[in-house]
């Protein structure tokens, strides 16, 4: 049997063909030369890498670049990026295999998208739970419906009553590991982001399934209803944190479904969650992996709203403490303590303050790519270009997330002690998610007004009497931290 190569986001068995097929795996400091990761993802991918190399049969080859690395003929399952593939398809004795690591196969994917002018996550997750046979009985889907998303927006309660994930214990490797780093970062000139601190994702297999048993077992119930609701002092919820894990392949998505799945069958979790949680990684998560290779390799360069500003020192260097807006300065201050914050301060705090002031798409990919422990290439094009910054015109979302502070308001507890008011859009204490929000239709009316669920948005946009004001006060804003 050929050894396996596994690149660092491969890293669980399901990557081999038999528990005892030899391992070849590659670190390549090179990676991190090219840009500057967070601190912490650094130290997970590499922990991750060291703590795999220590399974028998297992080889680790430290090298600059990968080449230098393969001298005997590999198997290796296709990359997650077209960088990577493109790298295998031009050494000599490499034999790529099919992805593993998703959960619908990429021709599968592929017939169910041809063909259909809209690309729809819901349509592709109905397919994907019948094909799958996950979350149905006798052909419909469990409980009579597909979509609980109605039972799943609830506000934020006062505080959650969830158990927070047990710590990870921290060993001998990622004391090797943080050496290591200090010593690059003052000897080698190499640079990171945000803040060191105790690893807190999993970086074994152990490590992943504990970290699984624990959500599925005490915080999979409370998931569904408050998955967009945001605490200022609790910046987990009930999130699972998988995402880490499962990228770094050390989980299968199928058994997490599974492990989901069953808890509602045996009865310690309610539909709405299990459902939601399912919707997330059998839907989400395997769609926009197959969008990243559907799409044209330019998708990821896409700019329909032609957004050319970019990034702030303060944003791109996670200076939560120079913003004070509340929201934002938390949320960044996730990012930077933490290298990971959930979905909706990604997407509704993050993505909508770029998307609002302009900035380049693709400048806000990168950072999302390297200041998130979960970031990887093929997450960035659909969730960032597509759905947060609507930079492709609508291919995988229906409308532009763009939302004033009313909507942080009505979802977190935020805005109480905040010294902006979400309902003021002028004046000092205008909120700029508010300001940004009308300022934000303003600049894009002509491009927004074909679409029908702009139309409400965009009447009330004529009923400002204050638009003039509201624009120039934007303008002077310019790239300040609010
Ligand atoms: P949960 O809320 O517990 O969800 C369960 C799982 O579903 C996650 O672990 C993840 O594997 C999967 N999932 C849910 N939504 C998505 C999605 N939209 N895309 C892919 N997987 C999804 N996810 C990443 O894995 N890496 C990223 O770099 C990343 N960047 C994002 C950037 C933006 C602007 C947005 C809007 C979303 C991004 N996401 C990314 C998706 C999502 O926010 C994270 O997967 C999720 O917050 C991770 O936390 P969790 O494991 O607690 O997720």
């Amino acid at each position: 049997m050929k050894p396996r190569w596994l690149f660092a986001d491969q890293l669980g068995p399901h990557f081999l063909d038999s528990p005892d097929q030899p391992v070849l795996l590659v670190e390549s400091k090179a990676v991190f030369r090219r840009r500057a990761f967070h601190r912490q993802k650094a130290h997970l991918v590499l922990s991750a890498l060291r703590h795999r190399a220590t399974d028998a049969n297992t080889r680790l080859v430290r090298t600059e670049t990968y080449a230098e690395a393969l001298t005997e003929p590999v198997s290796v399952c296709h990359p997650t990026s077209r960088a990577a593939r493109a790298l295998v398809q031009r050494l000599p004795d490499v034999e790529m295999l099919p992805p593993r690591g998703f959960v619908t196969a990429p021709h599968d994917f592929v017939s169910w998208a041809e063909g259909r002018n809209h690309l729809r996550l819901e349509d592709f997750y109905r397919f994907a739970r019948a094909n799958h046979d996950v979350l149905m009985d006798g052909g419909e889907p469990t409980g009579g419906r597909w979509n609980y998303d109605a039972d799943n927006r609830e506000p934020p309660p006062r505080r959650m009553d969830v158990p927070e994930p047990p710590a990870i214990a921290e060993d001998d490797i990622d004391a090797e590991v943080r050496a290591d780093l200090d010593r690059w970062e003052r000897d080698d000139g190499i640079e990171f982001v945000g803040n060191d601190g105790p690893r807190r994702f999993p970086a074994t297999r152990r490590e992943a399934l504990a970290r699984l048993r624990h959500f599925v077992q005490h915080r999979l119930p409370a998931f569904g209803p408050y998955e967009d609701a945001m605490l200022a002092g609790d910046p987990w919820m009930a999130h699972s944190m998988l995402s880490p894990a499962i990228n770094l392949g050390l989980l299968d998505p199928l058994e997490v479904i599974h492990r989901a799945e069953q808890a509602y069958r045996d009865g310690s979790a309610p539909l709405n969650s299990t459902e939601g949680f399912i919707r997330q990684i059998l839907g989400w998560r395997d769609f926009v992996w197959h969008l990243y290779w559907y799409f044209e390799p330019e998708y990821r360069a896409a700019n329909e709203l032609r957004a050319r500003r970019e990034l702030p020192k303060w944003f791109a260097e996670l200076d939560a403490d120079a913003v004070g807006a509340r929201c934002l300065s938390d949320v960044l201050k996730g990012v930077r303590d933490h290298g990971w914050v959930h979905h909706i301060p990604r997407l509704m705090v993050l993505g909508n303050y770029a998307m609002q002031r302009g900035w380049r798409p693709a400048a806000v990919a990168d950072w999302f790519h390297r200041c998130f422990v979960d970031g990887y290439e093929w997450v960035m094009t659909a969730n960032v270009v597509g759905m947060s910054q609507f930079a492709d015109g609508g291919r995988m979302s229906t409308k532009p997330y763009a939302a004033g502070g009313a909507y942080v308001n009505r979802m977190s507890d935020y805005c109480k002690p905040c010294r902006y008011d979400p309902k003021v859009r002028t004046g000092d204490n205008a909120c700029p998610y508010t300001a940004g929000y009308w300022s934000f239709l303003a600049r894009h009316e002509d491009a927004l007004r074909a679409n029908h669920r702009m139309r409400r948005p965009l009447q009330g946009l004529h009923r400002l009497d204050d638009l003039a004001v509201l624009v120039e006060q934007e303008a002077a804003r310019g790239s300040r931290a609010p």
